[in-house]
């Protein structure tokens, strides 16, 4: 497999220019763009520019709103609810975090959901906003507007998505922020596609196929409607996570769970509840950062099981592979560069390569 390394800045001005060609607002499209290849930097690639295609497809075919209007469903001092008009989600998200992070500042403490939305890609983006705005904060999104990819624990077919989870907590110290991200399947859709398109096996457990008997063959699973399903992660402690984000988010947004009585168009919606919290408002922040390090040290000073595999606190395989992918640009596969290829040329836009 050939692999293209492209530099940061080109990424992500092809990224706009296709998005604005497709019809974006380019307020929109920079943003959208910047979220994905931040996606990629991160060392996220199930979420960063090898999206764009199925993005593009979404926009030829209706299913996110060119020219959405935001509107604000409540708001109180502390609570803010958000209908996106079926928007991008990059845009909507950040300005979310902007509004509900002004809020929390003010009154400690604030709960903001966000309805209606397209995709909102990467959750940690937005962990990562509050964090650098000094707070801590709670993410739970579910995924609808396309079939289940995730069974529940003991169940034999795909019920759920794939519901992120994500706490964020400023940096503290000589740490920097915390950032736990995570789907709730045991492994993303992005790494069963990868295998299929490497004829590769996924890990024993994280795969079920139609009949619901476990399987390592990702062959025939790589698409949104897959044949079989993903498990949850941890049995019943993702499944129960996984679940708690269809009600948090699908539930508390008033745009709905992935329950059949809810429309499946093909394309990718979130809902997400985030709570934002101000830490210097529940008590000494000195004190806080001095804990928050001292706790980190006694974690990472666990003796190693591998000398190879150090313990790591959570958000510094992001941080590593940002380093590494600034310097040396984003690994992109063969494949990866010809579907954006041919989604620029539908566009009239210059190719990446
Ligand atoms: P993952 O399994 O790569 O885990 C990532 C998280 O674990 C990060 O917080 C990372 O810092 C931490 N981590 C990784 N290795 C670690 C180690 N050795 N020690 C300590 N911490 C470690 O992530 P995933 O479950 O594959 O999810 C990938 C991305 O997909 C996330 O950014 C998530 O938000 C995104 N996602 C989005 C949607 C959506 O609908 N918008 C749906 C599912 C997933």
């Amino acid at each position: 497999m050939t692999e293209y390394r492209i530099e940061i800045e080109r990424l992500h001005r092809f990224s706009e220019d296709v998005l604005v060609r497709a019809g974006a607002r380019p307020k929109d499209a920079a943003s959208v763009a910047a979220h994905l290849v931040d996606a990629n930097l991160k060392g996220h690639d199930s979420h960063g520019v090898g999206l764009l295609p199925a993005y593009l497809r979404h926009v030829r075919e209706g299913l996110v709103t060119l020219d959405a209007e935001e509107t604000c469903v409540q708001e109180t001092a502390v609570l803010l609810q958000i209908d996106a008009g079926g928007g991008w989600g990059a845009p909507s998200g950040h300005r979310l975090m902007d509004r509900a992070g002004a809020m929390a500042r003010e009154q400690g403490i604030a709960a903001a959901t966000i309805g209606n939305v397209h995709h909102l890609g990467r959750i940690g983006a937005y962990a990562e906003q509050a964090a650098e705005a000094g707070l801590a904060s709670l993410h739970f999104v579910n995924v609808t507007d396309h079939g289940p990819l995730v069974a529940p624990y003991r169940g034999s077919d795909a019920r759920f998505g794939t519901n992120p989870v994500c706490i964020g907590f400023p940096a503290a110290g000589k740490r920097p922020a915390f950032l736990l991200d995570i789907a709730t399947s045991q492994i993303a859709l992005g790494k069963v596609r990868v295998a299929a398109s490497r004829g590769g096996r996924v890990p024993t457990g994280s795969l079920i196929d139609e009949k619901g008997l476990p399987t390592t063959d990702p062959t025939g699973m790589a698409g949104f409607e897959l044949k079989g399903a993903l498990t949850p992660m941890a049995g019943h402690k993702g499944y129960g996570l996984a679940f708690a984000c269809e009600i948090l988010a699908g539930v508390l947004s008033g745009a709905g769970t992935i329950q059949p009585g809810n429309p499946r168009r093909g394309g990718i919606q979130n809902r997400m509840l985030s709570i934002l919290i101000n830490p210097d408002k529940f008590g000494d922040r000195s004190w806080m950062e001095e804990e928050v390090q001292a706790m980190a040290d006694y974690a990472l000073a666990s003796p190693l099981m591998d000398w190879d595999s150090p313990v790591l606190y959570p958000g510094d395989p992001e941080r590593a592979i940002a380093g590494k992918r600034r310097r040396e640009g984003i690994p992109l596969a063969d494949k990866t560069v010809a579907a954006l290829n041919e989604a620029a040329t539908r566009l009239d836009c210059p190719t990446l390569t």
